[in-house]
Protein backbone atom coordinates (compact mmCIF):
# COMPACT_ATOMS: atom_id res chain seq x y z
CA UNK A 1 0.00 0.00 0.00
CA UNK A 2 1.24 3.37 -1.18
CA UNK A 3 1.85 5.58 2.09
CA UNK A 4 0.05 9.06 1.96
CA UNK A 5 2.75 11.79 3.19
CA UNK A 6 1.46 15.17 3.83
CA UNK A 7 4.30 17.90 2.95
CA UNK A 8 4.01 20.56 5.12
CA UNK A 9 5.90 23.87 4.37
CA UNK A 10 5.89 27.79 4.78
CA UNK A 11 4.92 28.72 8.19
CA UNK A 12 4.51 32.15 9.78
CA UNK A 13 8.28 32.53 10.72
CA UNK A 14 11.22 34.49 9.29
CA UNK A 15 12.40 31.23 7.50
CA UNK A 16 9.42 30.97 5.41
CA UNK A 17 10.86 31.77 2.09
CA UNK A 18 13.61 28.85 2.65
CA UNK A 19 10.58 26.45 3.79
CA UNK A 20 9.50 26.88 0.42
CA UNK A 21 12.44 25.76 -1.22
CA UNK A 22 12.71 22.97 0.84
CA UNK A 23 9.47 21.87 0.37
CA UNK A 24 9.15 21.98 -3.49
CA UNK A 25 12.85 20.23 -3.53
CA UNK A 26 11.40 17.09 -1.16
CA UNK A 27 8.42 17.23 -3.35
CA UNK A 28 10.01 16.94 -6.38
CA UNK A 29 12.57 14.01 -5.15
CA UNK A 30 9.74 11.39 -3.41
CA UNK A 31 8.70 8.62 -5.61
CA UNK A 32 5.43 8.62 -6.31
CA UNK A 33 5.13 4.59 -7.03
CA UNK A 34 5.69 4.17 -3.09
CA UNK A 35 3.90 7.80 -1.74
CA UNK A 36 0.39 9.38 -2.82
CA UNK A 37 1.83 13.49 -1.66
CA UNK A 38 -0.24 15.63 -0.24
CA UNK A 39 1.30 19.43 -0.33
CA UNK A 40 0.03 21.39 2.82
CA UNK A 41 0.86 25.15 2.72
CA UNK A 42 0.87 27.47 5.21
CA UNK A 43 0.95 31.22 4.39
CA UNK A 44 2.61 33.56 6.45
CA UNK A 45 -0.17 34.76 8.46
CA UNK A 46 -0.94 30.77 9.51
CA UNK A 47 -3.31 30.37 7.69
CA UNK A 48 -3.10 26.31 6.35
CA UNK A 49 -4.20 26.12 2.75
CA UNK A 50 -5.99 23.85 0.62
CA UNK A 51 -3.96 21.81 -2.01
CA UNK A 52 -4.81 24.31 -4.66
CA UNK A 53 -3.05 27.10 -2.91
CA UNK A 54 -0.62 25.32 -1.33
CA UNK A 55 0.79 24.44 -4.54
CA UNK A 56 0.55 27.54 -5.95
CA UNK A 57 2.09 29.37 -2.91
CA UNK A 58 5.38 26.55 -3.66
CA UNK A 59 5.33 27.82 -6.97
CA UNK A 60 4.66 31.49 -6.92
CA UNK A 61 8.01 33.31 -6.25
CA UNK A 62 5.21 36.03 -5.62
CA UNK A 63 3.37 35.95 -2.42
CA UNK A 64 0.15 34.82 -1.46
CA UNK A 65 -2.65 37.38 -1.47
CA UNK A 66 -5.29 36.40 1.23
CA UNK A 67 -8.58 38.42 1.41
CA UNK A 68 -9.03 40.08 4.88
CA UNK A 69 -11.20 37.80 6.09
CA UNK A 70 -8.92 35.18 5.35
CA UNK A 71 -5.97 36.61 6.98
CA UNK A 72 -7.84 37.67 9.92
CA UNK A 73 -9.29 34.07 10.77
CA UNK A 74 -6.10 32.57 9.90
CA UNK A 75 -3.57 33.15 13.17
CA UNK A 76 -6.11 31.67 15.81
CA UNK A 77 -4.47 28.47 17.25
CA UNK A 78 -7.55 26.77 18.07
CA UNK A 79 -8.47 27.01 13.96
CA UNK A 80 -5.50 26.20 13.21
CA UNK A 81 -6.13 23.01 15.31
CA UNK A 82 -9.11 22.68 13.44
CA UNK A 83 -6.98 22.59 10.16
CA UNK A 84 -4.62 19.89 11.18
CA UNK A 85 -7.39 17.48 12.68
CA UNK A 86 -9.16 17.58 9.55
CA UNK A 87 -5.79 18.14 7.00
CA UNK A 88 -4.06 15.58 8.70
CA UNK A 89 -6.96 13.07 8.05
CA UNK A 90 -6.22 9.77 6.34
CA UNK A 91 -2.29 10.63 6.15
CA UNK A 92 -0.01 8.17 7.34
CA UNK A 93 2.91 10.52 8.00
CA UNK A 94 3.31 14.02 7.80
CA UNK A 95 6.90 15.86 6.71
CA UNK A 96 6.74 19.45 8.66
CA UNK A 97 9.18 20.95 6.34
CA UNK A 98 9.28 24.14 8.55
CA UNK A 99 11.89 26.55 10.02
CA UNK A 100 11.74 28.54 13.30
CA UNK A 101 8.82 29.52 15.33
CA UNK A 102 6.03 27.22 14.72
CA UNK A 103 7.36 24.87 12.72
CA UNK A 104 10.85 23.82 14.08
CA UNK A 105 9.85 24.74 17.83
CA UNK A 106 7.44 21.76 19.18
CA UNK A 107 4.24 23.80 18.19
CA UNK A 108 3.31 21.83 15.39
CA UNK A 109 4.75 18.44 16.70
CA UNK A 110 2.35 18.75 19.91
CA UNK A 111 -0.59 19.23 17.40
CA UNK A 112 0.59 16.52 15.20
CA UNK A 113 1.26 14.20 18.48
CA UNK A 114 -2.56 15.61 19.40
CA UNK A 115 -3.90 14.36 15.76
CA UNK A 116 -2.26 10.94 16.62
CA UNK A 117 -0.02 10.95 13.07
CA UNK A 118 3.38 10.22 12.54
CA UNK A 119 5.39 12.81 11.46
CA UNK A 120 9.27 13.41 10.48
CA UNK A 121 12.27 14.83 12.66
CA UNK A 122 12.00 15.86 17.13
CA UNK A 123 8.88 15.44 18.96
CA UNK A 124 7.77 18.25 21.22
CA UNK A 125 10.78 17.92 23.67
CA UNK A 126 13.45 17.76 21.24
CA UNK A 127 12.15 20.09 18.90
CA UNK A 128 11.05 23.03 21.86
CA UNK A 129 14.72 22.67 23.34
CA UNK A 130 16.60 22.62 20.33
CA UNK A 131 15.25 25.80 18.84
CA UNK A 132 15.58 27.47 21.90
CA UNK A 133 19.55 28.36 22.20
CA UNK A 134 19.54 29.43 26.13
CA UNK A 135 18.08 25.84 26.66
CA UNK A 136 19.75 24.17 24.30
CA UNK A 137 23.04 24.99 25.96
CA UNK A 138 22.40 23.87 29.39
CA UNK A 139 21.50 20.66 27.68
CA UNK A 140 24.78 20.48 25.92
CA UNK A 141 25.94 21.85 29.44
CA UNK A 142 25.14 18.79 31.18
CA UNK A 143 26.27 16.40 28.81
CA UNK A 144 29.55 17.78 29.09
CA UNK A 145 29.83 18.95 25.37
CA UNK A 146 32.41 22.44 25.38
CA UNK A 147 30.02 25.49 24.52
CA UNK A 148 31.17 29.01 24.22
CA UNK A 149 30.74 30.95 27.23
CA UNK A 150 27.25 33.63 26.88
CA UNK A 151 24.83 35.23 29.15
CA UNK A 152 21.09 35.13 28.35
CA UNK A 153 18.76 38.41 28.87
CA UNK A 154 14.73 39.01 28.51
CA UNK A 155 13.68 41.85 26.28
CA UNK A 156 12.45 43.20 30.11
CA UNK A 157 15.76 42.71 31.84
CA UNK A 158 17.23 44.71 28.66
CA UNK A 159 14.77 47.12 28.34
CA UNK A 160 15.06 47.92 32.56
CA UNK A 161 18.62 48.51 32.32
CA UNK A 162 20.62 48.15 29.81
CA UNK A 163 23.43 49.72 32.22
CA UNK A 164 23.37 46.95 34.40
CA UNK A 165 22.74 44.23 31.57
CA UNK A 166 25.99 45.50 30.28
CA UNK A 167 27.67 45.55 33.25
CA UNK A 168 27.26 42.01 33.82
CA UNK A 169 28.03 41.15 29.62
CA UNK A 170 31.27 42.35 30.10
CA UNK A 171 32.37 41.31 33.17
CA UNK A 172 31.65 37.62 31.77
CA UNK A 173 32.76 37.97 28.38
CA UNK A 174 34.86 39.47 25.59
CA UNK A 175 34.17 41.41 22.63
CA UNK A 176 33.80 40.23 19.78
CA UNK A 177 30.06 38.80 21.33
CA UNK A 178 26.80 37.62 18.94
CA UNK A 179 23.85 38.59 19.72
CA UNK A 180 21.35 36.14 19.16
CA UNK A 181 17.54 36.14 19.27
CA UNK A 182 17.11 32.90 21.53
CA UNK A 183 14.85 31.27 19.52
CA UNK A 184 15.37 31.58 15.83
CA UNK A 185 17.52 30.64 12.48
CA UNK A 186 18.92 31.07 9.24
CA UNK A 187 20.82 34.20 10.96
CA UNK A 188 17.99 35.93 11.13
CA UNK A 189 18.70 38.93 13.78
CA UNK A 190 21.84 37.99 14.89
CA UNK A 191 24.97 40.66 15.25
CA UNK A 192 28.65 40.34 15.65
CA UNK A 193 29.42 43.48 18.19
CA UNK A 194 32.62 44.15 18.48
CA UNK A 195 32.66 47.00 20.79
CA UNK A 196 30.13 48.38 23.91
CA UNK A 197 29.12 51.12 21.45
CA UNK A 198 27.39 48.45 18.46
CA UNK A 199 25.85 46.64 22.08
CA UNK A 200 22.24 48.45 22.07
CA UNK A 201 21.76 48.38 18.26
CA UNK A 202 22.64 44.62 18.68
CA UNK A 203 20.12 44.18 21.60
CA UNK A 204 17.48 46.23 19.59
CA UNK A 205 17.73 44.31 16.93
CA UNK A 206 17.34 40.64 18.78
CA UNK A 207 14.80 42.11 21.23
CA UNK A 208 12.41 42.66 18.14
CA UNK A 209 12.75 38.96 17.17
CA UNK A 210 12.29 37.34 20.76
CA UNK A 211 11.68 38.51 24.01
CA UNK A 212 14.53 36.75 25.23
CA UNK A 213 18.18 37.27 24.05
CA UNK A 214 21.44 34.88 24.31
CA UNK A 215 24.91 36.71 23.56
CA UNK A 216 27.81 34.55 23.00
CA UNK A 217 31.39 34.83 23.33
CA UNK A 218 32.96 35.29 19.55
CA UNK A 219 34.94 32.29 18.77
CA UNK A 220 38.09 33.58 17.40
CA UNK A 221 41.39 32.47 16.75
CA UNK A 222 44.43 31.03 18.52
CA UNK A 223 48.39 32.73 18.79
CA UNK A 224 48.09 35.58 16.45
CA UNK A 225 44.94 35.34 15.62
CA UNK A 226 43.06 35.41 19.13
CA UNK A 227 40.74 37.97 19.44
CA UNK A 228 40.83 38.52 15.58
CA UNK A 229 40.38 35.68 13.29
CA UNK A 230 37.34 34.26 11.65
CA UNK A 231 36.02 30.59 13.53
CA UNK A 232 36.04 27.90 10.73
CA UNK A 233 32.37 26.72 10.59
CA UNK A 234 31.54 22.67 10.06
CA UNK A 235 28.44 21.11 9.60
CA UNK A 236 28.02 17.41 10.68
CA UNK A 237 24.32 16.01 10.24
CA UNK A 238 22.71 13.22 12.50
CA UNK A 239 20.10 10.64 11.48
CA UNK A 240 18.41 8.26 13.14
CA UNK A 241 16.30 7.76 16.69
CA UNK A 242 17.58 5.86 19.56
CA UNK A 243 21.15 5.02 17.55
CA UNK A 244 21.37 8.05 15.71
CA UNK A 245 24.25 8.29 12.95
CA UNK A 246 27.04 10.72 11.89
CA UNK A 247 27.74 11.95 8.52
CA UNK A 248 31.06 12.98 7.37
CA UNK A 249 32.03 16.61 8.56
CA UNK A 250 31.19 19.65 6.03
CA UNK A 251 32.77 23.61 6.26
CA UNK A 252 31.30 26.72 5.09
CA UNK A 253 33.46 29.05 3.99
CA UNK A 254 31.24 32.32 4.66
CA UNK A 255 31.97 35.11 2.01
CA UNK A 256 31.31 38.14 4.80
CA UNK A 257 32.05 39.04 8.12
CA UNK A 258 30.05 36.17 9.34
CA UNK A 259 27.69 33.26 8.39
CA UNK A 260 24.64 35.61 7.67
CA UNK A 261 21.48 35.85 5.85
CA UNK A 262 22.80 37.27 3.24
CA UNK A 263 25.52 34.90 3.26
CA UNK A 264 23.10 31.44 3.35
CA UNK A 265 20.65 32.90 0.80
CA UNK A 266 21.44 35.75 -1.26
CA UNK A 267 21.83 34.43 -5.19
CA UNK A 268 25.19 37.06 -5.01
CA UNK A 269 27.13 35.03 -2.23
CA UNK A 270 29.65 32.74 -2.89
CA UNK A 271 29.86 30.91 0.15
CA UNK A 272 30.40 27.49 -0.37
CA UNK A 273 30.35 24.42 1.13
CA UNK A 274 33.65 21.79 1.39
CA UNK A 275 32.62 18.57 1.63
CA UNK A 276 33.96 16.52 3.52
CA UNK A 277 35.90 19.22 5.49
CA UNK A 278 39.72 19.08 5.81
CA UNK A 279 40.36 18.27 9.44
CA UNK A 280 42.19 15.52 10.81
CA UNK A 281 40.70 11.50 11.68
CA UNK A 282 41.28 12.75 15.24
CA UNK A 283 38.96 16.08 14.67
CA UNK A 284 36.38 14.05 12.55
CA UNK A 285 35.68 11.51 14.85
CA UNK A 286 35.76 14.16 18.29
CA UNK A 287 32.90 15.64 16.13
CA UNK A 288 30.86 12.94 15.40
CA UNK A 289 30.92 11.81 18.87
CA UNK A 290 29.99 15.46 19.67
CA UNK A 291 27.02 15.46 17.19
CA UNK A 292 25.87 12.47 18.34
CA UNK A 293 25.73 13.44 21.85
CA UNK A 294 24.14 16.78 21.56
CA UNK A 295 21.14 15.15 19.37
CA UNK A 296 20.71 12.96 22.90
CA UNK A 297 20.99 15.73 25.00
CA UNK A 298 18.12 17.72 23.37
CA UNK A 299 16.19 14.25 23.20
CA UNK A 300 16.12 14.74 18.91
CA UNK A 301 15.12 12.12 16.81
CA UNK A 302 14.70 11.36 12.90
CA UNK A 303 17.29 14.08 11.95
CA UNK A 304 19.46 17.08 12.95
CA UNK A 305 22.20 19.31 11.61
CA UNK A 306 24.45 20.04 14.27
CA UNK A 307 26.70 23.20 13.88
CA UNK A 308 30.87 23.69 15.24
CA UNK A 309 33.07 26.38 15.88
CA UNK A 310 36.60 25.99 15.35
CA UNK A 311 38.87 28.37 16.21
CA UNK A 312 41.06 29.55 13.43
CA UNK A 313 44.82 28.75 13.41
CA UNK A 314 47.46 30.58 11.91
CA UNK A 315 49.01 28.01 8.76
CA UNK A 316 52.35 26.31 9.90
CA UNK A 317 51.07 26.71 13.63
CA UNK A 318 51.19 23.62 15.81
CA UNK A 319 48.34 24.74 18.11
CA UNK A 320 45.29 22.58 18.71
CA UNK A 321 42.44 24.16 18.59
CA UNK A 322 39.36 24.51 20.00
CA UNK A 323 36.51 22.85 19.14
CA UNK A 324 32.67 24.52 20.55
CA UNK A 325 29.37 23.03 19.96
CA UNK A 326 27.21 25.97 18.34
CA UNK A 327 24.01 24.88 18.00
CA UNK A 328 21.78 22.27 17.30
CA UNK A 329 18.99 22.42 13.90
CA UNK A 330 16.24 19.88 14.53
CA UNK A 331 14.62 20.78 11.13
CA UNK A 332 17.56 21.79 8.78
CA UNK A 333 17.64 23.41 5.59
CA UNK A 334 16.42 20.25 3.01
CA UNK A 335 16.82 21.73 -0.59
CA UNK A 336 18.71 19.05 -2.97
CA UNK A 337 22.01 21.41 -2.41
CA UNK A 338 21.48 22.20 1.30
CA UNK A 339 24.23 21.42 3.76
CA UNK A 340 22.10 18.47 5.33
CA UNK A 341 21.54 16.25 2.00
CA UNK A 342 24.70 17.20 1.26
CA UNK A 343 26.51 15.42 3.96
CA UNK A 344 24.75 12.63 3.65
CA UNK A 345 24.95 11.85 0.09
CA UNK A 346 29.00 12.10 0.32
CA UNK A 347 28.13 9.10 3.45
CA UNK A 348 26.70 7.24 0.75
CA UNK A 349 22.96 8.36 1.45
CA UNK A 350 21.07 9.99 -1.40
CA UNK A 351 18.64 12.42 -1.82
CA UNK A 352 15.71 10.70 -2.51
CA UNK A 353 16.55 7.79 -0.10
CA UNK A 354 17.63 10.20 2.84
CA UNK A 355 13.75 11.15 2.14
CA UNK A 356 12.66 7.55 2.84
CA UNK A 357 14.82 6.33 5.47
CA UNK A 358 13.35 9.46 7.31
CA UNK A 359 9.62 8.35 6.23
CA UNK A 360 10.43 5.34 8.04
CA UNK A 361 12.03 6.21 10.90
CA UNK A 362 8.67 8.75 11.52
CA UNK A 363 6.58 5.49 11.25
CA UNK A 364 9.25 3.60 13.65
CA UNK A 365 8.58 6.29 16.62
CA UNK A 366 5.07 7.11 16.18
CA UNK A 367 4.82 3.40 16.71
CA UNK A 368 6.97 2.96 20.04
CA UNK A 369 5.50 5.82 21.60
CA UNK A 370 1.56 4.52 20.78
P1 LIG B 1 21.08 28.37 11.32
O1 LIG B 1 19.97 27.80 12.12
O2 LIG B 1 20.67 28.87 9.97
O3 LIG B 1 22.31 27.51 11.24
P2 LIG B 1 21.18 30.37 13.45
O4 LIG B 1 20.31 31.53 13.15
O5 LIG B 1 20.69 29.37 14.41
O6 LIG B 1 21.61 29.70 12.09
P3 LIG B 1 23.91 30.41 14.52
O7 LIG B 1 24.25 29.19 13.80
O8 LIG B 1 23.89 30.34 16.00
O9 LIG B 1 22.53 31.02 13.99
O10 LIG B 1 24.91 31.59 14.11
C1 LIG B 1 24.94 32.04 12.78
C2 LIG B 1 26.35 32.36 12.37
O11 LIG B 1 26.90 33.42 13.19
C3 LIG B 1 27.35 31.23 12.55
O12 LIG B 1 27.28 30.33 11.47
C4 LIG B 1 28.66 32.00 12.61
O13 LIG B 1 29.04 32.50 11.33
C5 LIG B 1 28.29 33.20 13.44
N1 LIG B 1 28.46 32.94 14.88
C6 LIG B 1 27.48 32.63 15.74
N2 LIG B 1 27.92 32.48 16.99
C7 LIG B 1 29.25 32.70 16.95
C8 LIG B 1 30.29 32.72 17.92
N3 LIG B 1 30.06 32.47 19.20
N4 LIG B 1 31.55 32.99 17.48
C9 LIG B 1 31.80 33.23 16.19
N5 LIG B 1 30.87 33.24 15.23
C10 LIG B 1 29.60 32.99 15.59
MG1 LIG C 1 20.19 27.39 14.09
MG1 LIG D 1 18.02 26.67 11.85
MG1 LIG E 1 23.88 27.62 12.59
Amino acid sequence: KKLRVGVLFGGKSGEHEVSLRSGASILQAMDRNKYDLVPMGIAKTGQWLGHTESTALLGGATPLKLGKAAAKKSVETSLALQATASSTAGLDVVFPVLHGTFGEDGTIQGMLELANVAYVGSGVLGSSVGMDKDAMKKMFAMAGLPIVKHVTFLRSEWKASPKKCTKILEDALKYPVFVKPANLGSSVGISKVRERAELAKAMEEAASFDRKIVIEEGVTGVGKQKGKGKPRELEIAVLGNDNPIASVVGEIVPDREFYDYASKYDSTSTSEPIIPAKVTRAQAKQMQAMAVAAFKSCDCSGLARVDFLMEAVDPGSKKEPKIYLNEINTMPGFTSISMYPKLWEASGIGYSELIDRLITLAVERHDERS
